[in-house]
């Protein structure tokens, strides 16, 4: 049974513009339901407001599990994670300019998230650079 009634999860969806908050794979074809996240972790005393969802792929919702902190691989300082109820994905987050596929941290934050979830695993970059080919994923290019 689903935490969450049909309307919430649509409401989470929608906002969510139908991709991950995360990495912003996009949920139109894929094959399992983008899970929920607690940005704040249910065990640490997050509700499930929505100020506290976020649409998540499998992927990024299976690494962040209940972390809200990373390292930043570059500075070593603990860090929050990319929030995306009030941090703003384009000043975190960008797409490599020179290494297809892959996302680049512009903050501490950013570079904390992509390590904490394995934003550039070797199969989520050839997974992006597939639905790019196809016309699934306009941000990314081959
Ligand atoms: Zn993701």
């Amino acid at each position: 049974m689903s935490a969450f009634s049909e309307v919430r999860r649509a409401e989470v969806v929608t906002r969510a513009g139908h991709r991950c908050e995360y990495c912003h794979l996009p949920a139109r074809g894929q094959v399992a339901t983008f899970p929920i996240d607690h940005i704040t972790p249910r065990s640490v005393g997050g509700t499930n407001e929505l100020s506290n969802l976020a649409l998540t792929c499998p992927h990024c919702n299976a690494h962040k599990w209940t972390a809200a902190a990373g390292i930043d691989p570059e500075t070593g300082d603990t860090v929050s994670l990319f929030n995306p109820r009030c941090d703003n994905w384009d000043e975190h987050f960008a797409w490599s300019a020179d290494r297809p596929g892959e996302l680049v941290g512009r903050t501490g934050t950013g570079r904390a998230t992509i390590a904490s979830l394995s934003v550039n695993a070797a199969d989520m970059i050839a997974l992006r650079l597939l639905l790019a080919e196809v016309a699934l994923f306009p941000e990314v290019r081959g």
